[in-house]
């Protein structure tokens, strides 16, 4: 048990209390991941590298049909990928939904669920939903969760796909307004190609520092040009190409440059303490 109060920490150990004052600590937050997809060997290097809280998100990375199937996946990531990252000293923040790629399904099923879910406090957020490829299903879905969120005050994290971003983007800008209001929403994987659309609304921002989708420095870029208030960072550790040490890395190269700490610390935690009011 850590307690935080000013710069003294608290730690109990073998049943004895231990105080000790800190000088200056940046805790670290990585706002999305995939947990359920990685080992306890990452965890590890996670917890190790400065990180306390993580965000995993629901996404089945296989073809499914079957709205079971799906809540048995989601179920295990609550139940199970929480308490393995725990025993690695992460503590694990769980998001559930419906991924846009995973819409083949009838959703009744995750929707009642996601009723439960929330009433209990068992998950942060609704996601990450969003849309792919704009089939019918996805928007219909998507829509949905929005409205749920909505109504039961939920936070929501929304996917940008990797193809097809900007035009993607614009569909889910259309659609948000229309159904959630902004100081729910953060806007996952948005990169230096589409900032612009989206730097001058009410929405959260992630930046995601992963292989093939944005390297540190690309983040640095932008946080340098628009400001540190409004952006998340992640590192979407997933079955794709990954590293589960990039938010460490990103908050790291940016103290190496000089980064104003304040700023810095926003960045790497404070901006998401604040919005998933931690
Ligand atoms: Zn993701």
């Amino acid at each position: 048990m850590l307690t935080q109060d000013n710069l003294l920490i608290e730690k109990q150990y073998n049943n004895k209390i231990i105080k000790s004052k800190i000088i200056e600590v940046i805790e670290m937050i990585d706002t999305h991941i995939h947990a359920d997809a990685r080992t306890g060997e990452d965890f590890n290097e996670m917890y190790l590298s400065g990180i306390d809280v993580a965000v995993t998100c629901a996404y089945y990375p296989y073809k499914i049909d079957n709205d079971t199937i799906l809540l048995n996946h989601l179920m295990r990531i609550l139940n199970y990928d929480t308490k393995r990252a725990d025993e690695h000293g992460i503590d694990l923040k769980v998001a559930l939904g419906i991924h846009p790629t995973n819409t083949n399904v009838d959703g009744k099923l995750i929707y009642e669920n996601l009723y439960k879910w929330i009433e209990n406090k068992d998950i942060v957020a609704i996601g990450e939903i969003g849309l792919e490829n704009l089939t019918e299903k996805e928007y219909e879905i998507f829509k949905k969760q929005l409205d749920i969120a909505q109504e039961t005050k939920t936070n929501v994290i929304i996917h940008t796909p990797r193809k097809n971003k900007s035009a993607v983007l614009d569909e889910i800008l259309k659609i948000l307004p229309q159904h959630i209001s902004p100081e729910y929403v953060v806007i996952d994987h948005i990169n230096s190609n589409v900032v612009e659309k989206v730097i001058d609304t009410d929405y959260t921002l992630g930046l995601t520092v992963q292989p093939q989708k944005m390297d540190k420095l690309e983040a640095i870029d932008i946080l340098d040009n628009y400001g540190f208030d409004k952006f998340l960072l992640n590192s979407d550790i997933s079955n794709k190409p990954s590293d589960p040490l990039s938010v460490p890395k990103t908050i790291r190269e940016l103290t190496r440059l000089g980064f104003n700490k304040k700023e810095i610390n926003k960045i790497a935690f404070k901006n998401a303490e604040k919005f998933f009011n931690f």
